[in-house]
């Protein structure tokens, strides 16, 4: 096998670099994930996430990890209900009766990422993350790697899989190009004991999913298992806007930018802003040109958002980073990868194919749901 005898370093535990540590230790490669958290629990995990037949599950199953996921997925949390500006609800799955079930083409079952985190992470050999270990540097000395991290420890690896996400410290070792902004800037908060902080809005959730579109801005919600409400709100803006609003996301600014900017929509959202437990955290969209592309090379290479970064309203990027580490994982233990460079190329070349499609799909849901029609787009949509 061209992994024998080879330490992997993976850089990032989340979706993609656990997932694809799991599914090479089914595979018998030696692999470390190396992960700047200080341990499992160091940082509340954000909001649920949808996993897709095609992907997301597929390399669950794959890892062996269905019955966990089945027992941790929250049957009922797809549910959504569209809702206009004023709150009222113009498209409802709570009134319908699903039939569809795992293996079906359309059922997206969601988990929130605390528990998917767990499943991957109990999954793995004993001590296979190791915690504490930000990425500060990347060189390569001969045909291998040199990470130094923060915390002042030193490794070297022969092949090193950057899945450290959207701000990646492995991306330049690999290409220099960079992700444009999309136009799209979001809001990010959790409501903690949302019956209680924000009982209208929890109502209107009703354990599932929101999405409420007025004059090209969104607000987007999912329940998730402990109580708390994973809340995001997205509008255009110029890039830079974080700076140069001069507002501080701590504070009470951000309501009277909300009753400013989102003029006219009823005085339901507003509990949003009335637990203060958590604020808010700005975060501008940005996404890679969706052709890019470069030359394989013989140890390292990206998956998940390191590689692909999206904006989220595709639902895809979860899901594509777990499919790039069942796609990664066998092409580097295919018995038909003649070298490492195949293997990686071969990797690579169908990730760029699939990114080329997701990416515009997700460009393209971004743009029309920040337009004056967003409402329309999506019911027609629906129907
Ligand atoms: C508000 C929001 C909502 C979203 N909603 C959805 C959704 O509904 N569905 C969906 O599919 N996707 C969604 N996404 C996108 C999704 O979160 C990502 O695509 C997905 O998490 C990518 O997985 P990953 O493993 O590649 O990276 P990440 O989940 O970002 O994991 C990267 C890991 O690397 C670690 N790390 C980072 N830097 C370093 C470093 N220097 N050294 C060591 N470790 C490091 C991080 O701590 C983290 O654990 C959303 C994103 C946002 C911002």
């Amino acid at each position: 096998m061209l992994l024998e005898n080879k330490q992997v370093a993976i850089i990032g535990a989340g979706p993609g670099g656990l997932t694809l540590a799991k599914l090479l230790q089914l595979e018998g490669v030696s692999v470390k994930v190396y992960e700047r958290d200080l341990n499992r629990t160091a940082r509340t995990q954000g909001g649920t996430l949808d996993l897709h037949w095609e992907s997301g599950l597929k390399a669950l199953e794959k890892a062996g990890l269905m019955d966990a996921f089945k027992s941790n997925y929250r049957a009922g949390n797809d549910r959504l209900r569209i809702i206009d500006k004023n709150a009222t609800i113009v498209f409802d799955e709570h009134q319908e009766t699903s039939a569809a079930n795992f293996g079906d083409e359309w059922f997206r079952p969601e988990i929130d990422r605390g528990p998917l985190r767990d499943i991957l992470l109990d999954a793995l050999l004993p001590d296979t993350v190791v915690w504490d270990s930000h990425v500060l540097s990347i060189e390569k000395i001969t045909e291998t790697w040199k990470i130094v991290f923060q915390n002042g420890n030193t490794i070297v690896a022969d092949i090193v899989i950057g899945a450290d996400g959207a701000n990646s410290k492995i991306r330049h070792m690999v290409t220099d190009i960079l992700p444009f902004y999309s136009g799209v800037t979001i809001l990010e908060k959790n409501i903690y004991d949302a019956k209680n902080s924000a009982p209208k809005i929890y109502d209107l959730l009703k354990g599932g999913k929101i999405m409420s579109f007025g004059e090209s801005k969104t607000i987007t919600m999912s329940a998730k298992g402990d109580g708390s409400i994973d809340l995001y709100m997205g509008f255009k803006a110029e890039e830079g806007w974080i700076a140069n609003s001069g507002i501080d996301f701590k504070s009470d600014q951000v309501l009277d930018w909300f009753k400013k900017e989102y003029n006219g929509w009823d005085d339901i959202w507003l509990e949003l802003f009335e637990n203060k437990q958590t604020s808010f955290t700005p975060r501008p969209m940005y996404c890679m040109p969706l052709d890019q592309c470069w030359e394989a090379q013989s140890n390292i290479t990206l998956i998940g958002d390191a590689a692909h970064l999206m904006p989220p309203y595709a639902g895809e990027g979860v899901n594509m980073a777990m499919l790039d580490a069942l796609e990664l994982s066998k092409s580097l233990t295919s018995e038909k990868s003649k070298d490492l460079k195949y293997a990686f190329a071969h990797y690579e070349k169908q990730m760029f194919k699939r990114f080329a499609i997701t990416g515009r799909e997700t460009l393209d849901n971004t743009y029309w749901m920040h337009s004056v029609d967003g409402l329309k787009k999506m019911l027609a949509l629906f129907s």
